[in-house]
């Protein structure tokens, strides 16, 4: 009784309530095991998109989390690689099992902080940086990996970390874009806009 959408993962538990996991990108928020630290469904959906994956490529998932984007990122292919790195041992083990969970095993976590261990990976064809933007090096670091032609795409909620971006924007030029979501919550009996953190979003290309 597999669903033809099913993943390999969700095989494996698979019954009258297994999630099916979706072909598009921007998955539900509670299909992944999270603490909170999350890149949210609907700005995740827009990076996946500024990321761009082709068949074949590598991505650093730096900042790693939940895992959400770097899993994504494999969904889309088969072909894809992924390397997420991640400061914290527990949010380590967390996205990898998100990545068993969602049927994308070939997830590989280096866990440690950015820029020291990025000099050991292979160099990305893209690079998504969802946390340590405003430390020091750790944007440096990423570019001089990233293969010419190659995406870098960090996002931010913080206006120290927006500042480290305009700044950014302004050597390097690239996009900024600002995604700021709002949703409908029960307000007594009636409903009212609950608005999201707005994310600022960098988008460049080597
Ligand atoms: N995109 C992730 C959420 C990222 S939250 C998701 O969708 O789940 C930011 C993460 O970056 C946190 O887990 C934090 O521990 C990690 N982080 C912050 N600075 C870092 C650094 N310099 N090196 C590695 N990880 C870092």
């Amino acid at each position: 009784d597999i669903h033809p959408l099913t993943t390999l993962a969700i095989e494996v538990e698979a019954g009258p309530d297994a999630p099916l996991i979706p072909l598009s990108s921007g998955l539900a928020d509670d299909l992944f095991e999270h603490d909170g630290q999350i890149t949210k469904r609907d700005v995740r959906a827009v990076t996946l998109s500024a990321l761009s994956p082709r068949p074949g490529e590598l991505l650093w998932d730096v900042g790693l989390g939940s895992g959400s984007v770097a899993i994504e990122w494999l969904l889309r292919h088969g072909s894809l690689c992924a390397v997420g790195i991640e400061a914290r041992q527990d949010r380590a083990d967390r996205a990898m099992r998100n990545a068993l969970a969602l049927g994308a095993p070939e997830l590989k976590v280096v866990v440690g902080r950015a820029p020291d261990v990025l000099a050991d990976i292979a160099p990305p064809d893209a690079v998504f940086i969802g946390g340590g933007i405003s430390e020091e090096g750790v944007f440096e670091g990423a570019w001089s990996k990233l293969k010419s032609g190659g995406r870098l795409v960090a996002n931010v909620i913080s206006l120290e970390g927006e500042a480290r971006l305009i700044d950014l924007f302004n050597r390097h030029g690239g996009e900024l874009i600002r995604v700021a979501v709002s949703r409908i919550e029960p307000v007594g009996r009636m409903h009212g806009w609950r608005q999201a953190m707005p994310v600022t979003q960098w988008r460049v290309t080597k």
